[in-house]
């Protein structure tokens, strides 16, 4: 892009990129941050309120980000900073058990159905890399399905998300994942039934398990077609395979249960992370006490952390999980819904092709006309039209996901306020989009 896309200056957060990138590769320790799909300089934060983050240029957002997913209360929600002080004061890791872990597996037990035991870990990845692990001891099978655009962090078996080309024999999309491991990745095209079936017929009583996210966030949103996640619980079932469902996004963030709630069909093993943590790094994996019980030290299967269940995490959790009731989850809701309303007239306005789509409160903006049904739909979108959208948003305080493969957040804390400042800087962007050239 020329220098005119970028009206503004950042001169604090560019400095600061230029001494990370001399520490630091590419500048920041989690690739999307780094802008490198909408380019430009990557804010960087100094401190976060409610639905405001405020970066070193000491200019104020409204954040759609939400640190991804975890912020659902907004920033320093005042009882959640109580519960982390308070918790802190009395000691930051013990490398004991302590009783804020069994608290916190007893809120998520208690709301998630088919939770029947947990393990406590320190991120999403983590979380998905022991489920597979568990699958495969617990069904002394090796192959993993996954499905193309989803997302369950950077697990080596897990990065193949090889296009359709090469959906049966996924080679390594990443160098440092070995051809072994991606090989026993079959990568599947998302939302399609028939290529479950015919991959659990190409391999019998070869697959461990297939992993899902429960409603797709990292390919935008994209949730499953009606009966789509049943007809993968019953393939598995039919097959001896376990069907787990990641809700590392979806988790107490689409429902008080996760997409659980909102859909009901029971896996055998779950993934959870971000909102479940306050912010802190807590993650989770867990589902039918019987495959629970091949983990270490009750089974076979190994698996430990230094920092799982640490105190700290555990107190910003279930502070933030206790204040979810119902009626936040409907305000959450009734904001997302009427952010979705503005930018689809504002992108109307202005002619601009574009598909919204939902998962309760989670929602995206696709720059073309949907369905966005997979992957390869979700790639055909015109994406140089939201780079020039979100330079825009943010050029007048409204932080968006850097990249357009990403659901949009919205927190409790979005009030009238933020949502007019949205309103007012959507317009500008809504041009911007149209007028934008590949
Ligand atoms: N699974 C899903 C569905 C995710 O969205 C993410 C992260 O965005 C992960 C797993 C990985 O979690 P983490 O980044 O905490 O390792």
């Amino acid at each position: 892009m020329s220098e005119l896309a970028y009206p503004y200056e950042a001169p604090a957060s560019q400095a600061l990129f230029d001494r990370a990138a001399a520490v630091t590769p590419g500048g920041v320790n989690s690739p999307v941050r780094a802008f490198g799909a909408v380019g430009g300089t990557p804010r960087f934060m100094v401190s976060g309120t409610g639905p405001y983050l405020t970066d070193a240029d000491g200019r104020e957002y409204v954040d759609l980000v939400c640190s991804w997913g975890p912020m659902i209360l907004g920033h320093a929600h005042p009882e959640v900073v109580a519960a982390v002080q308070e918790a802190v004061a009395r000691g930051t890791s013990f490398g004991t058990p302590a009783e804020g872990e069994v608290a916190l597996a007893e809120a998520m037990v208690e709301r998630v159905a088919p939770l029947e035991q947990v393990r406590l870990v320190s991120s999403g990845t983590e979380a998905t890399m022991s489920a597979i692990r568990l699958a495969r001891g617990f069904t002394r099978r090796t192959k993993v399905i996954k499905f193309a655009g989803c997302y369950h962090g950077h697990v080596d078996s897990l990065l193949a998300a090889a296009g359709s080309g090469v959906a049966t024999f996924a080679l390594p999309d990443t160098p440092g994942v070995t051809g072994a491991q991606a090989s026993d990745t079959i990568v599947l095209p998302y939302n399609d039934l028939d290529a479950v079936h015919a991959a659990f017929a190409a391999h019998p009583g070869e697959i461990a398990c297939v992993i899902t996210e429960a409603s797709p966030g990292n390919m935008g949103v994209v949730p499953p077609l009606p009966g789509f996640n049943q007809g993968l619980k019953d393939a598995c079932a039919a097959n001896g395979a376990l069907f787990v469902s990641d809700e590392v996004m979806t988790g107490f963030r689409t429902s008080r249960a996760g997409w659980y709630g909102v859909e009901g069909v029971v896996p055998d093993l779950m993934t959870f992370g971000k909102v479940m943590g306050g912010g802190f790094p807590a993650a989770a994996f867990g589902g039918r006490a019987d495959v629970m019980a091949h983990l270490a030290p009750a089974g076979p299967v190994y698996q430990a952390g230094t920092l799982s269940g640490n105190p700290v995490a555990t107190a910003a959790g279930l502070a933030q999980l206790r204040l979810l009731d119902e009626a936040v989850y409907d305000k959450i809701n009734a904001t997302s819904a009427q952010i979705q309303g503005l930018v689809g007239e504002a992108l109307s306005k202005e002619g601009v092709a574009h598909t919204i789509q939902t998962a309760s409160n989670m929602f995206s903006v696709f720059f073309t006309d949907g369905p966005v049904r997979n992957y390869a739909d979700a790639k055909a979108q015109e994406s140089f039209r939201f780079t020039a959208f979100f330079h825009s948003l943010l050029a007048n305080g409204v932080y968006l996901p850097p990249s357009s493969f990403e659901s949009w957040f919205v927190s409790a804390a979005h009030d009238e306020r933020a949502v007019q400042r949205i309103a007012d800087a959507l317009p500008a962007a809504a041009r911007a989009a149209a007028e934008a050239t590949a």
